[in-house]
């Protein structure tokens, strides 16, 4: 049954980020990080990995819900990526190579 769990678990993670997103294109950004923060919550409850494609959309220290340009910068470094949270200032960085993968699947699929 755990595994059941695990998957509705899941599926609300995903509904979360649908609405975190709706809010931050309607400006809703201390809404949108409330969704991100109920679906870490759910993630960790449930021991579900936090999907690939949700890791960067919020900053690791405050979960802030990420808009480039917006709430956070991105810059290209060295082949990396890095995000800066403005909310809190956080750096993350991540490695460019998997941008470029990631890039390249994504342009497969159209
Ligand atoms: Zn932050």
């Amino acid at each position: 049954m755990r595994r059941e769990r695990k998957r509705i678990a899941l599926q609300r993670i995903h509904h979360l980020f649908r609405q975190a997103e709706r809010r931050a294109y309607e400006n809703r950004l201390d809404l949108a990080t409330r969704y991100v923060v109920l679906a870490r919550k759910l993630a960790m409850r449930y021991l579900v990995r936090m999907p690939r494609e949700y890791k960067r959309r919020f900053c690791k220290n405050c979960y802030f819900y990420l808009v480039p340009g917006k709430n956070c910068r991105v810059r290209l470094k060295k082949h990396k990526v890095v995000v800066t949270c403005l909310n809190c200032g956080e750096i993350m960085r991540y490695p460019y190579l998997r941008e470029i993968k990631e890039r390249r699947r994504n342009a497969g699929k159209d």
